[in-house]
């Protein structure tokens, strides 16, 4: 008797280690492990899907139109090359599946977000980790790494979990010496917490081998209800299109985003708030011996002496009720991310922080 096997490199994947919410016996939690708007999301997508949920026995729109055409006239886009997915998780996945099968390779790097891993994997690829700088990319460890075998490249810029950066003088240069039968996936999850950036928009303008992805889980505050997107080039959008489910959004998932992307009063007021806190936070963590690179996201990533000076403040924080990111499994041992908060959740996470260097020092 044989059982059902599943395809190759199935059983590779490890399941992705989503960031705690809940501590045993602790009340009063404050959940900074997951990039989370502190500040929920707009009042205005939780009118709109409210109302949607009266037409929920209808089917919702199968081509997105009118959220294409609202996302491209907000940020100068062609609607016809945007593609909308369950989160970008699916866009991600759906780059993997329609470009990556079994034998072809899919670069990602050291301290690189877990999804590209996942997503190679399950398209049967092989995922090719390679070596980042002082926890920022390496365009040219990416080059050094690409074979005929190279199917697609993912950059999350801003990176997840570093909050580094790469300048768009090295993308540019990536961009010119990849061969181009490589897809660059720039993932711009946070590229709006950026100051002048545009997520790589003006990449895939110029280049047919370029994928932008974005979200509306991070500054939008939506992760509940995935919602992201992408921009290519028109053919690699009808070849997504292809795999996509006619109904892969919800009708609240649509209204919601809908209203989100036309509330840039919101978007403004989200950016500026992370932008001060965030300095902040750095700030207030550097004056208690934990400093961090620059980050240009919604997050820190705070550093510690060891791997486990950082997992006793995890601990101690946890006691407290504060949840953070233990990144680890991304090869950070030594690192805690922590999500931006509001002003009472970044001055109670540098207090905690600061009774726990108090009682080891
Ligand atoms: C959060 C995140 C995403 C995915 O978010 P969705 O909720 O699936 O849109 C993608 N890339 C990075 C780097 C992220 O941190």
């Amino acid at each position: 008797m044989t059982r059902p096997i599943p395809q190759p490199g199935i059983m590779d994947i490890a399941l992705y280690q989503g960031g705690a919410s809940h501590i045993d016996g602790v009340s009063n939690v404050l959940k900074l492990s997951s990039n989370e708007n502190p500040n929920g999301p707009p009042q205005s997508a939780r009118e709109a899907i409210v109302k949607a949920a009266q037409e929920l026995h209808r089917y919702p729109s199968t081509d997105h139109i009118e959220l294409r055409t609202a996302i491209a006239a907000r940020f100068g886009l062609d609607a016809n090359r945007i593609i909308c997915g369950a989160g970008s998780d699916e866009i991600i996945a759906f780059l993997c599946q329609a470009y990556a099968g079994f034998g072809d390779e899919v670069i990602y790097t050291e301290h690189g977000f877990g999804m590209y891993k996942i997503s190679a994997r399950a398209a049967g690829a092989t995922p090719v980790q390679v070596k980042e700088r002082n926890r920022v990319v390496s365009t040219k460890a990416i080059l050094d790494a690409v074979t005929d075998k190279t199917k697609l490249v993912f950059i999350a810029n801003p990176a997840n979990p570093t909050g580094t950066m790469v300048s768009q003088a090295r993308i540019r240069d990536l961009i010119r010496d990849l061969p181009p039968h490589v897809i660059l996936v720039l993932d711009g999850a946070y590229a709006e917490f950026a100051d002048d950036y545009d997520g790589g928009a003006a990449f895939v303008e110029k280049n047919d081998n370029v994928v932008m992805t974005r979200t509306f889980s991070k500054l939008y505050g939506l992760g509940g209800l995935r919602v992201g997107w992408g921009y290519g080039s028109q053919a690699v959008i009808d070849v997504l299109n292809r795999i996509r489910g006619p109904f892969n959004l919800s009708g609240p998932a649509l209204a919601g985003a809908l209203a989100a992307i036309e509330d840039t009063h919101f978007a403004q007021k989200a950016k500026a708030d992370n932008a001060k806190w965030r300095a902040w936070l750095a700030e207030a963590l550097a004056e208690l011996g934990v400093p961090s690179d620059v980050s240009k996201a919604n997050f820190i990533l705070a550093r510690f002496a060891s791997a486990e000076e950082a997992e006793a403040c995890d601990e101690f924080m946890k006691s407290k009720g504060v949840i953070v990111r233990r990144v680890a499994g991304y090869g950070l041992p030594y690192c805690l991310r922590i999500t931006v908060g509001d002003e009472a959740g970044c001055r109670r996470v540098a207090h905690v922080i600061g009774q726990f260097k108090e009682g080891t020092s």
